[in-house]
């Protein structure tokens, strides 16, 4: 999980002048203010003291908020989480204000990050950030993860709500996080809206294509989103150290390409991936396929050429490795989502959905009509009730509480217009609309302007006040009780910024047009040119070599040295132009040294790997009873 897989993509892309047809920003790191719109107060405040040294001494926080084993300490920490979510909010921008169509951050997608605990390699989640940030501007945002590891994170802080729909692939039963049962699919109003599709070991590309394709086709179609959020960990692919599915590249990109075909708004994320060379590789090609650019199989010399032997091709070709999903099984997980998806088709919109369901079939003359008269009554009035009600969701308010019971009073009257039509009409004297003025009296008292539609997303988002989110519920208090980082506040500032909300953009950042950036951007693209041109030099010789040195057979050290050599003759003077969308990179150390640690991650894995595949064996048995049991009840079900 180290910048340096971000470093090796990015080089590769530069190399095969991807990004020539894309614009390359470099956005602004997020704030511990951005953070908390999610994460807890308590938890940013310990992560942005938590250097090695600090988390020995707070010992019991430490124990609280990382899990040692996959979240250590380390310096730095929480400049890289501010980088790595700061990428994926700006790309949410861009997509909100419409700049972009894709956006791509693959330093992001750490999907398993809780609001007040580190998991799995994730601190922060940019993901969660992303996705509020959509829905300030998107009345439904889709989650889509196809890392191998259950996307335990973000379905957590949208399991409650129906505005996201979080859809995981992922390898379950006795493997990390244990989450994200196929009978798992959201609470309350979120019901159905958390898609879960556990996968056995070995799954390939066919295979995969038959269960993801018509799963996703059938959600665009029922859930409509506005926006999409795509996880593309790459530990899902054949051979990664701590995955278990034998995806090819070209599988796994055929999940980003069909998603791309849909032509709705995408932030592409990245997230897990462990064998560096083929994280690398796969990223580079997705992006590829984004930019609809073919590019060629043999790989262009980079900053980190030899890496990618003894092949050299951009290519991750899947094994011989069993695949455990047998089609029946596969059936059986199709059936019971699309049984889910069901109950969401028929919920036409969230926009028709979310109407008071008292108010049926108005025509546009009749509608007219009984705004004038609304209107008319109620001149005083900066948002009327009925106001309020014709917006696309309710309040919070508005749901049935135990004040009802005592409310014998109709909610509407009818009248006949003008035209003749008989109108139903909010009776102003019932119950439910007088709880309604108080509660917007309370709202006017605290001194936020906000509408029903900041409302709306106070009431869906993670960042909720309405209970019903378990992992949030021990935070909300807390939260309330710290003015800067009260939901309110947080939709409060959507409308300071009047609905155009931005985060401030750096001055030299590349999106920028004024003068001195402009000067910058020059002497960057004439530095990066003369690079270029020396770099082309030594990329003919160096490619030249190499496929010389195939044809000969010639030994691989022989090889190795020769681009060592000519990467030693490299300068770093174009380390500006060359930190990107991928990620800020600012921690160079050397090759060699990220190589040691590969190794030893390797070693270490390797052995966890080999005790989980034990594991798993034994348990097999155990799953395949599951399965029977679930047959089943999927049948007594239907004949119900
Ligand atoms: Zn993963």
């Amino acid at each position: 999980m180290k910048p340096f897989r971000m470093r090796m993509a990015h080089s590769l892309i530069s190399a095969y002048e991807l990004d020539q047809y894309m614009e390359v920003i470099k956005p602004i790191p997020a704030t511990s203010n951005e953070m908390t719109r999610f994460h807890s107060n308590d938890y940013i405040e310990y992560l942005k003291r938590a250097s090695p040294e600090f988390a020995e001494k707070q010992q019991l926080d430490t124990q609280k908020y990382l899990n040692f084993d996959d979240c250590p300490p380390f310096d730095g920490i929480f400049e890289f989480c501010s980088i790595s979510s700061g990428g994926s909010i700006s790309g949410a921008q861009k997509l909100n204000h419409g700049d972009s169509d894709i956006v791509i951050n693959w330093s992001g997608g750490l999907h398993h990050a809780k609001k007040s605990e580190a998991s799995g390699f994730c601190y922060v989640n940019d993901i969660v950030l992303a996705i509020l940030e959509l829905l300030r501007y998107h009345q439904r945002v889709l989650y889509l993860d196809i890392d191998v590891h259950h996307g335990d994170g973000v379905e957590e802080a949208f399991y409650s709500s129906d505005r996201v729909m979080t859809v995981s692939f992922h390898k379950f039963g006795e493997f990390f996080p244990g989450t994200g049962d196929l009978k798992d699919i959201g609470i309350g109003k979120g019901k159905h809206h958390a898609i879960n599709v556990p996968l056995r070991d070995g799954i390939d590309d066919d295979t995969y294509s038959s269960i993801f394709q018509p799963i996703m086709q059938k959600v665009i179609e029922v859930f409509r989103p506005g926006a999409i959020v795509m996880q593309c960990g790459t530990d899902s692919l054949s051979g990664d150290r701590l995955g278990c599915f034998n995806l090819s590249m070209n599988g796994h990109a055929r999940c980003v390409q069909f998603m791309k075909n849909f032509g709705i708004p995408l932030l592409c994320l990245g997230g897990g991936g462990y064998t560096v060379r083929n994280v690398a590789r796969t990223w580079v090609y997705e992006t590829s396929v984004l930019l609809n650019k073919e590019v060629s199989k043999v790989l262009p010399y980079n900053e980190y050429y030899e890496f990618y032997g003894p092949e050299y091709v951009l290519d991750v070709p899947k094994s011989n490795m069993d695949n455990q999903n047998s089609p029946q099984y596969l059936e059986f997980i199709i059936k019971s989502v699309f049984e889910y998806l069901r109950h969401v088709q028929h919920t036409p919109s969230v926009q028709l959905h979310e109407v008071p369901p008292d108010w049926p079939g108005f025509d546009s003359e009749a509608e007219a009509e009984m705004l004038d008269q609304d209107a008319d009554a109620n001149m005083e009035t900066r948002i009327t009730t009925l106001q309020n009600d014709r917006h696309v969701t309710t309040m919070n308010e508005l749901e049935v509480d135990n004040d009802d019971a005592n409310d014998d009073d109709s909610d509407t009257y009818l009248v006949t217009t003008s035209s003749g039509r008989t109108v139903r009409l909010p009776n102003p004297q019932s119950g439910r609309h007088r709880r309604q003025a108080r509660n917007t009296k309370q709202k006017t008292s605290r001194g936020s302007k906000i509408t029903t539609k900041s409302t709306r997303t106070n009431r869906n988002t993670a960042t909720s006040t309405n209970g019903n989110i378990q992992t949030n519920k021990d935070d909300v208090n807390e939260k309330s009780t710290k003015e800067t980082n009260t939901p309110d506040e947080f939709i409060g500032d959507i409308y300071k910024h009047n609905g155009t909300a931005s985060r401030p953009v750096r001055s030299n950042s590349s999106i920028l047009s004024n003068e001195s950036t402009e000067k910058k951007q020059e002497i960057e693209n004439k530095n990066y040119s003369e690079y270029k041109s020396e770099e082309e030099k030594e990329k003919e010789s160096v490619e030249e070599k190499a496929t010389d040195e195939k044809e000969e057979n010639i030994g691989e050290e022989k090889k190795v040295d020769e681009y060592k050599s000519a990467s030693d003759a490299e300068t770093t003077q174009d380390q500006e132009a060359t930190s990107a969308v991928v990620g800020d990179v600012k921690n160079v150390e050397t090759e060699n040294n990220e190589m040691d640690v590969d190794s030893n991650i390797q070693d270490g894995e390797i052995e966890k790997a080999v005790d989980e595949i034990m594991e798993a064996e034994e348990t097999v048995q155990n799953n395949n009873d599951v399965e029977e049991n679930q047959k089943d009840d999927l049948e007594s079900a239907n004949n119900l």
